[in-house]
């Protein structure tokens, strides 16, 4: 596990630019942290650095966007709507699957279909100034472990 401190909105898309950089297809990245934390901000810099040239915003209502336009497809989830179950109706397992990188916002909410092995990223508030976070790599399985390992390198 590896903590780190930002103080921006900026620096938290920063971190998801450099995220992009090491993907690979059937990564799994999950998002969790309250509202507002920045879970769709660091999407939003993950998207830019995979060059997916559109706005990307939460997929609340629809659960799922995807993107095809960069070097990966990305599947953004928000799976907030969930919370009171029906996750295992939607087949979201073939997303994860799939050839690109799935992000999931509140992944709390889907745990009884989650892959044994991914990439936890929690975001905090910390601190007094508004804009800091705290944000927290915790890798699942050895694919993950290895994309810290580089991340930090
Ligand atoms: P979430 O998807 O977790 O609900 P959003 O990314 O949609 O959160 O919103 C985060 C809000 O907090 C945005 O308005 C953003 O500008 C603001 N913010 C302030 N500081 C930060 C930071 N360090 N990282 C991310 N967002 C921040
Ligand atoms: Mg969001």
């Amino acid at each position: 596990m590896q903590s780190m401190t930002v103080t921006s909105p900026a620096e938290t898309m920063q971190l998801g630019q450099q995220l992009a950089k090491l993907v690979q297809p059937g990564d799994l990245i999950l998002l969790d942290g309250d509202l507002g934390a920045g879970k769709t901000t660091f999407t939003k810099g993950l998207a830019a650095g995979l060059g997916i040239d559109r706005n990307v915003k939460s997929p609340t209502f629809t659960l799922i966007r995807e993107y095809q336009q960069g070097r990966l497809p990305l599947y953004h989830m928000d799976v907030y709507r969930l919370e009171d179950g029906g996750a295992e109706d939607l087949g979201l397992e073939e997303y994860f699957d799939g050839d690109g990188v799935s992000v999931v916002e509140w992944s709390q909410f889907i745990a009884d279909i989650l892959p044994s092995d991914y990439l936890r990223i929690g975001l905090s508030r910390s601190g007094t100034d508004d804009d800091q976070r705290t944000i927290t790599l915790t890798p699942k399985g050895a694919r993950y472990q290895q994309l810290v390992a580089q991340l930090e390198g």
